[in-house]
């Protein structure tokens, strides 16, 4: 067969592009595949065309970008190939008017979310799809050490095991795969010993710069600047995206950018749906050039002439730095990548990081960043690296042209290592029983009540406007370990959360407590501290169905939000209850709980079981 005149015909491209015909020889083959391209490498047309060699199977694709689903199905369209979607954009009785064309082989492609893929109703009914191929679309959404892990992704796996054929390959696709997440996604969805095809992750035209803004105010001089050839009444040299890590961020540089006369959109998860289309929608066209947006915006929407890609602060990991950075220059022309890096931004991105529920790495992923911006490698050669690759020195990224390192580096790198060298002495130090004693006596007073740094306070006999506000200075521990310096106990209590000799109750707030800890005496409500009044009332440590009865709730709100359903027509707290006291370990388990329905247990049950799945 033909695969190129095949191309030129149903596609009209010329030629493959790298790794293209590589990974679509192997998934012709009945191979499983994983192909792992950078954006806007052409990894569509890898399950593209494989589907439009079928004359009656279909190729069922899960992909986590609703938005692009649309337009993927009508480019299919126009190409004479039969293609549908199926998401929550539709309502239920075209969702099943679409399913039911695939089971009666009236589909080539059917794009599905994962969330749909998942659901009870279209699990019924996949047995009796005739699949080719089962495609996988960012794929890296499998992995925890993935930037942009779905915790549906992880249950695709079943979807083989489900099938009473079972006898298609599944074609994995993804532009971001560390040998981490590559293990990690070639497990989870049970891929057997597939083919990996690998391109370059090497971008020749881009010029990666990292900067060390000391102030707000540093960067924003520093912003304008790089923005100036977008003032209006110039020709405007392309398009450029300016990525923040918070929304509140975003709305300062918008606003900033706006006061100075820039043409310019603002992009975050906060607005709303027809806001964030027609943001999209102006950049695209055209009409507004400069975007400044969280990470909400992105996957797939790629224009080739983006000449500029600021992050104004540093990302959750390289991998996304990578992605994001990477829109830069698709077009192959010249293009700069330039990264804001200051302490304070790190630090915002680990504490959002830590109150992602469920997320494990997190300081892992920051120490990339860290590394990226600190060592004298470059840039390229250390993004290449981090995916795997090795390659010569890019010869145009700042470090590889060092006049251009910024100025504030050196000043910048020495204070750090003086800082981390001080702070980590401070850290160490050698705690005698009757020392690890006081701390645990305190933590058996005040079982899930205070926070590390507040504890160590404390103990360390600090007199700051929290302490006094608890009275804790006259706690008679006040002060017990004042020969040991506050960040050592902090360092103490960081290791026994790890080791599990502490746990730690409450997201936003983490507070302490030891596992045994019971129900506190209480005199006449109120705990005696020292013969004085104390201020607080120890609370409670929470047991494990308390912290499940917290997960589920958490995950109801946010489902009533998503869905804008009232709380209750989610879930009721006495159903959760129930719930997190049976920790069903099924879906039928789940469905014979009182106050759980089928139709509930079809839109609800998995997540549930992935949130129960965490316990023991
Ligand atoms: P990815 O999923 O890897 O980010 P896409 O599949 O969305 O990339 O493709 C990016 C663009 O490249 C699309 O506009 C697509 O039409 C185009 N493209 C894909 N393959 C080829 C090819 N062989 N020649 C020219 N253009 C291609
Ligand atoms: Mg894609
Ligand atoms: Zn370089």
């Amino acid at each position: 067969m033909d695969l190129k005149n095949h191309l030129q015909k149903y596609f009209g491209f010329s030629s493959f592009r790298p790794g293209q015909e590589e990974a679509i020889q192997s998934v012709l083959s009945g191979k499983d595949t994983l192909a792992i391209l950078p954006t806007g490498a052409g990894k569509s047309l890898i399950y593209q065309l494989p589907a439009s060699l079928e004359t009656n199977k279909l190729t069922l694709v899960i992909s986590p970008l609703i938005a692009l689903m649309k337009d993927q199905a009508e480019s299919l369209h126009a190409r004479g190939i039969s293609a549908e979607f199926c998401n929550s954009t539709q309502d239920e009785v075209e969702q099943m008017k679409i399913i039911s064309q695939a089971v009666r082989g009236e589909l080539r492609v059917l794009l599905i979310s994962p969330e749909r893929a998942m659901s009870l109703s279209f699990l019924r009914v996949f047995a009796q799809m005739h699949l080719a191929y089962l495609v996988i679309d960012e794929a890296h959404c499998v992995s925890q050490w993935g930037h942009d892990f779905r915790p549906e992704y992880r249950q695709i796996h079943t979807l083989r095991e489900k099938h009473p054929k079972g006898d298609f390959p599944i074609l994995a696709l993804t532009a971001t795969a560390t040998e981490k997440v590559r293990t990690d996604v070639q497990a989870a969805l049970g891929m057997a010993s597939p083919k990996v095809v690998l391109s370059t992750f090497y971008r020749p035209n881009l010029k990666f710069t990292v900067e060390y803004p000391s102030t707000e105010r540093d960067k924003a001089d520093r912003l304008l600047e790089l923005l100036s050839p977008w003032k209006e009444n110039r020709k405007i040299p392309g398009r450029a995206i300016v990525y923040c890590a918070t929304r509140k961020k975003t709305d300062e540089a918008y606003e900033l950018l706006k006061d100075f006369g820039f043409s310019v959109g603002k992009y975050h998860a906060g607005r709303t749906d027809g806001i964030r289309e027609r943001t999209q929608n102006a950049y695209t066209t055209g009409k507004v050039p400069i975007l400044v947006a969280t990470n909400a915006f992105g996957m797939g929407m790629d224009q080739p002439d983006v000449r500029l890609v600021v992050h104004y602060q540093v990302p959750s990991s390289l991998e996304a730095y990578y992605q994001e950075a990477g829109r830069a220059g698709r077009d192959n022309a010249p293009a700069e990548c330039i990264l804001f890096y200051k302490n304070a931004d790190v630090a915002t991105q680990a504490f959002m990081i830590s109150k992602e529920s469920n997320f494990k790495g997190g300081d892992t992923l920051l120490k990339f960043i860290k590394d990226y911006a600190n060592q004298l490698i470059c840039r390229q050669v250390q993004l290449c690296a981090y995916f795997g690759e090795t390659i010569q020195p890019c010869g145009i990224c700042d470090i590889c042209m060092q006049s251009d390192l910024s100025p504030e580096r050196d000043k910048f790198l020495k204070n750090e290592e003086v800082k981390a060298r001080k702070k980590e002495e401070k850290r160490t130090y050698d705690f005698d029983e009757t020392e690890e004693e006081a701390i645990l006596e305190f933590l058996r007073q005040f079982p899930a009540t205070f926070g590390k740094n507040l504890i160590a306070k404390t103990l360390a006999g600090k007199k700051t406007k929290d302490i006094l506000r608890y009275r804790l200075e006259r706690n008679p521990h006040h002060g017990k370990l004042n020969r040991i310096p506050e960040e050592a106990i902090v360092a103490k209590l960081e290791d026994w959360t790890e080791r599990k000799k502490v746990f730690v109750s409450g997201n936003k707030y983490p507070k302490l407590y030891l596992p045994q800890s019971g129900p506190v005496k209480r005199t006449s409500g109120r705990l005696s501290v020292d013969g004085t009044v104390p201020a607080i009332k120890p609370k409670k440590a929470p047991t494990e169905n308390s912290q499940i009865l917290r997960d589920l709730m958490n995950y109801r709100d946010k489902k009533s939000r998503q869905l804008k359903w009232k709380k209750f027509m989610v879930f009721q707290n006495p159903v959760l209850k129930r719930i997190a006291e049976r920790k069903p370990r099924s879906l039928a388990e789940l469905e014979a709980t009182k106050g759980v329905g089928p139709a509930k247990v079809e839109r609800f049950g998995n997540d549930i079981l992935e949130i129960l799945s965490k316990w023991p």
